[in-house]
């Protein structure tokens, strides 16, 4: 069984990492946005660089969101006392492994197979 303390180690952890996300969410909203570049000033070739930014600012927006609903869902695990335990088989996840990533819901046998 994990200790408070350690759970509280978890959620400071997983709380960190949100506000990491969500303050990097901010800092990049801008090139997400449309690309409204006048084509005449900036040419093609600035244009397809602005397109390429912005899809690549996109994917990592979606993986920014991937990650963000894996802490929400970890933090619940935290409310409602599972945290720690596999959510397929139930047995104990291990301080080790949760320490590497406490957004992980399953043990390493489970994560294997
Ligand atoms: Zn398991």
């Amino acid at each position: 069984m994990l200790k408070d303390d350690e759970i509280a180690a978890c959620r400071a952890a997983l709380l960190a990492e949100r506000d990491g996300l969500a303050a990097e969410d901010m800092a990049s909203a801008d090139n997400r946005a449309t690309v409204t570049l006048d084509q005449q000033s900036v040419g093609r070739l600035s244009r397809m660089d602005a397109l390429q930014q912005q899809a690549m600012a996109q994917a990592t927006a979606r993986r920014r969101q991937g990650r963000e609903a894996r802490i929400a869902a970890a933090l619940a695990r935290i409310d409602e006392g599972e945290f720690g335990f596999c959510q397929d088989c139930g047995e104990e996840i291990g301080l080790k492994r949760l320490t590497l990533d406490p957004t992980l819901p399953t043990c390493v046998s489970c994560a294997q197979g």
